[in-house]
């Protein structure tokens, strides 16, 4: 009885002790390889130190993908996706962002009491209205969308790659700027940024991104990563010139594959001269395949059961609606809604 009680007080007081962790990814395509250094391998290994929240941000993705079928597919995809990585549904609560409607409630609250010009800084929106014609209000907001998914869980660190920091920095001051306003109820956010990864190229070289169609699939059939390493972009030198592997972008994402003494030995055939940019690939592509063949069978297990993992979906949802619910009931009473 006594072991049992001095048990459950140990269990309390280190789930009482976690600081909570949130992040979420969009279902927006494929996840890629820079998704899974630059933040899903952060959410696996720190999710026994941490009480973790992991979302599919399929709200934010509608600002991209507009077709039903596709968006269903790749808000199931991501589950599975997550899941093969190694998340642990018993120690990470895993949702589905649109199950908690809360979240766009506090998005207006926030929208209200932001300004244009704050938003109109946001680099993804910069780089966004550099691109499209027109860009729809959704990705404008989607800083204040991301604020509201990590305020309303009371977040204390959210693992991102370096893309996102800035969007971290905007959802601190927007929690400022509430708590100034109607009083304290928010906490400050830390971002928690891999040292090694910060931004995986793309095969292109500029960032990789589902948007940029630039990815090596993480789950692709071994002929589509093919496909892809064989198309990063190099420049014309020959095998027998000597190369800077700094500023490769094969040799970038070696980095994220290779053990220190082996990345040393092939920096150095890159400064000798005499290794070529296609064996440098094919390198890579070995490495690739290597690395994601325990995780394609955890693949194939949770492809055959969906239904395990839409009722891991439900039961997460459950347990994050009803935390957004009772910080939203302070949230309306700070603004004067209930009456
Ligand atoms: P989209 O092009 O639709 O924005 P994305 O490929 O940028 O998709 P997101 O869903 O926006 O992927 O990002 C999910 C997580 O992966 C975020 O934490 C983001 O910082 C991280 N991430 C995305 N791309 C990279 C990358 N190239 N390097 C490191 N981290 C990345
Ligand atoms: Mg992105």
């Amino acid at each position: 009885m006594w072991v049992k009680c001095a048990k459950l007080f140990v269990f309390c007081y280190y789930i009482y002790m976690k600081k909570r962790l949130l992040s979420g990814i969009q279902p927006s395509g494929a996840i890629h390889i820079g998704n899974y250094f630059g933040a899903i391998k952060q959410f696996v290994d720190l999710q026994d130190q941490y009480e973790s929240f992991i979302f599919i941000a399929d709200l934010h993705a509608i600002t991209t993908v507009q077709n039903k079928e596709e968006l269903s597919a790749n808000i199931l995809d991501t589950a599975i996706d997550y899941l093969a990585c190694g998340l642990d549904p018993e120690k990470v609560c895993l949702y589905q962002q649109s199950d908690i409607p809360e979240v766009a409630e506090l998005t207006w609250y926030f929208n209200c009491i932001t300004t244009m010009p704050f938003l109109e800084r946001a680099t993804a929106y910069k780089d966004a209205n550099q691109k499209a014609k027109e860009v729809n209000v959704g990705l404008f907001d989607y800083p204040i969308l991301m604020a509201s998914d990590i305020l309303i869980q009371n977040a204390d660190i959210v693992p991102v790659g370096q893309d996102q920091k800035q969007h971290i920095e905007y959802t601190r001051d927007i929690a400022q700027k509430f708590n100034k306003i109607f009083g304290e109820v928010f906490i400050l956010p830390e971002p928690l940024i891999s040292r090694n990864v910060s931004i995986v190229p793309g095969i292109d070289g500029r960032k990789m991104s589902k948007s940029y169609k630039n990815t090596i699939p993480l789950f692709g059939t071994d002929e589509e990563i093919k496909k892809a390493v064989m198309k990063i972009i190099t420049d014309s030198k020959t095998p027998e010139e000597e190369k800077d592997p700094d500023s490769c972008n094969i040799f970038a994402l070696h980095k994220l594959f290779l053990k220190e003494n082996e990345l040393e030995k092939l920096r150095k055939r890159y400064l000798n001269g005499g290794l070529g940019y296609k064996e440098s690939k094919e390198i890579l592509l070995t490495e690739i395949i290597s690395f994601i063949s325990p995780l394609r069978k955890k693949k194939e297990f949770y492809k055959n059961n969906p239904d395990k993992v839409i009722e891991i979906l439900k039961k997460g949802a459950i347990k994050a609606r009803a935390q957004a619910q009772e910080k939203m009931k302070i949230i309306r009473d700070k603004i004067g809604v209930n009456i």
